[in-house]
């Protein structure tokens, strides 16, 4: 039986958003880490009922980015908002109530059982009467992240891709207004890339503001709102998905050619390396020396 309920001053509940609403903000941020400039004069709006798609090369400073939004990182200057305030200025608990976090590397070192891995994500709703609903939460988490059948399996036990979804459960059951979720798909399966951003979405849909990391940029086309593609720290572009991805700006930010066509029969963008079929490489054995 539960006999505590926090009271409304003791956890104050996030601001109610309108779909456009800005849930999480960066300002001007720069984080410095062993003496080198790992982001600069970063601004990004994050708002309520949109999927924002960070994308940009390994080393941008995108989980820098996640992690400085996420309060988990303190910008060396610049400021970071969450629902309105420094996340400094909530308690755990309210933060993990407005954010939840899915970390590039998941690593549980304790052989957890997948479902108590998936309930450590209500632990912020311990104490409040959303605690009624925490058997049925972890239950729909655990089914549309597919790992119900994972139920009772160690969750180090698991494949890369499997933990990855067992992860996106517990940040699923969370039930935070904002999903930070870095690199989700990385060791997904094409129909579980498609499932993890088919959610993010659906998150969206019911009001909450999503941002993913990925490397997909045709996957990151399909379901985000907005793209912020990151270059050497900074944001190099910002907006609608057909407008931030060309040509001249990938081949840039990646320092590789890079062709962007629309799929024939959907008008979908594709995003593909040029590669020169041309040129073929001499077989050794033709070789003259
Ligand atoms: P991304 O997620 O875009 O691949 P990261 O944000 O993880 O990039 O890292 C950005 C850059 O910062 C990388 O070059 C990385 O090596 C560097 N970096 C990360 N943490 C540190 C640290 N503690 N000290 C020095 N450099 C770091
Ligand atoms: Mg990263």
């Amino acid at each position: 039986m539960k006999t505590t309920t926090l009271t409304q001053r003791e956890l104050r509940l996030p601001a109610p958003k309108a779909p456009g609403d800005i849930v999480a903000e960066a300002r001007d941020v720069c984080v410095t880490l062993g003496g080198a400039a790992i982001l600069r004069n970063v601004d990004l709006q994050i708002r309520a009922g949109r999927v924002l798609a960070l994308v940009g090369p390994n080393g941008a400073g995108k989980s820098t980015l996640l992690g400085a939004i996420s309060g988990d990182l303190e910008p060396t200057s610049g400021t970071v908002s969450i629902d309105g305030a420094s996340p400094s200025a909530w308690t755990w608990r309210e933060l993990a109530i407005r954010r939840g976090v899915l970390m590039q590397r998941v690593d549980v070192t304790f052989p957890f059982a997948v479902t108590e891995v998936v309930r450590m994500g209500r632990s912020p709703w311990a104490g409040t009467p959303a605690e009624d609903w925490d058997d049925e939460v972890v239950a729909d988490a655990m089914a549309e992240a597919d790992v119900t059948k994972f139920t009772d399996r160690v969750f180090n036990s698991l494949s890369g891709g499997e933990r990855a979804r067992a992860a996106m459960a517990r940040v699923l059951a969370q039930e935070a207004g904002l999903l930070l979720l870095d690199e989700p798909t990385a060791a997904m399966d094409i129909k579980h890339q498609e499932l993890v951003l088919h959610l993010a979405r659906g998150r969206a849909r019911r009001g909450d503001a999503v941002v993913v990391v990925m490397h997909d940029l045709a996957l990151a086309a399909a379901y985000a709102d907005e793209i912020a593609v990151m270059s050497r720290g900074q944001i190099a572009a910002v907006g609608h998905p057909v407008t931030v991805l060309t040509p001249e700006l990938l081949t840039r930010v990646y320092e590789h050619p890079i062709e962007v066509l629309r799929h024939p029969r959907t008008g979908a963008v594709v995003v593909l390396p040029r590669r020169d079929f041309s040129v073929v490489p001499t077989a050794p054995s033709q070789r003259s020396y």
